[in-house]
């Protein structure tokens, strides 16, 4: 098997991106091309652990907008993070990728509970690990989870997957002029308040020194240019 720089890799896929072009919900196709992606890595031998966001159907801090209780709100937001792993586990499995979902919040009929030792050796054995209702915790974000998940499982890169190129100096979407960094330190990313993730999530890799790579995910191969081809891409964080 050939020798990856990142052997190990933590995937924080965001509601957004499982929402693709119908911006709420699930599309199928956006699961279908990202899953394939996910594939090609993990074929290739990379061992891959997926946390997977919500946003798409629900956000806690929203919520409270609504009136919403903001434990309530985010236990709610928890839930729709299952319904994203069980369609990738479909999707992924159709695909012909053994796969497991593990929730932080037990409902042992349609998944395992969470156990590291046990996610460990699924993904020894070449299984995608798919992590399940963020950090089972309100008041946290599924960005943290990804990156406590990464932590706990020893993965040497957190690959945090977006609809723009990397991190820039303003918003893409509003300004054409933005310059895309290739590289930041933990401590610009945080000084800055860079949107692409929260700072405990920012944080917690700083401190178990897990380099962070933001990616666009929307062209197919991307993940495999980056993990197996080692092409440089995105911004790293680190
Ligand atoms: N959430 C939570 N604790 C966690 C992870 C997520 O309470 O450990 C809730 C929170 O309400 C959040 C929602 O689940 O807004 C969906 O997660 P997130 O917003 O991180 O999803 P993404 O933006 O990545 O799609």
């Amino acid at each position: 098997m050939a020798e990856f720089k990142y052997k190990r890799i933590l995937l924080k896929l965001s509601g957004e991106v499982l929402a693709g072009k119908l911006g709420f919900g699930l599309d199928f196709d956006a699961i279908r091309s990202i899953s394939h992606q996910i594939v090609e890595i993990s074929r290739a031998g990379v061992e891959v652990g997926l946390v997977v966001g919500g946003g798409n159907f629900f956000r806690g801090k929203q919520a409270v907008d609504e009136g919403i209780e903001r434990s309530q709100a985010d236990y709610m937001g928890m839930l729709g993070t299952v319904i994203n792993s069980l369609a990738l586990q479909d999707v992924l499995e159709k695909q012909g990728i053994p796969t497991r979902v593990q929730t932080a919040i037990q409902m042992q009929e349609i998944a395992e509970p969470y156990i590291r030792r046990r996610a460990l050796r699924h993904m020894d054995k070449g299984r995608v690990l798919i992590f399940s209702a963020g950090t089972g915790s309100p008041y946290f974000s599924t960005d943290t989870a990804a990156a406590l998940r990464a932590a706990e499982i020893g993965a040497q890169c957190l690959v945090k997957a977006t609809k723009v190129d990397g991190i820039y100096d303003k918003d893409p979407m509003k300004n054409s002029d933005a310059v895309l960094y290739s590289s930041l330190t933990y401590m610009d990313a945080l000084r800055q308040r860079i949107e692409v993730m929260d700072a405990a999530a920012f944080s917690l890799c700083m401190e178990n020194k897990i380099p962070i790579v933001v990616m666009n995910v929307l062209e197919d191969g991307r993940l495999a240019d980056f993990l197996i081809q080692g092409k440089k891409i995105g911004t790293i964080v680190s």
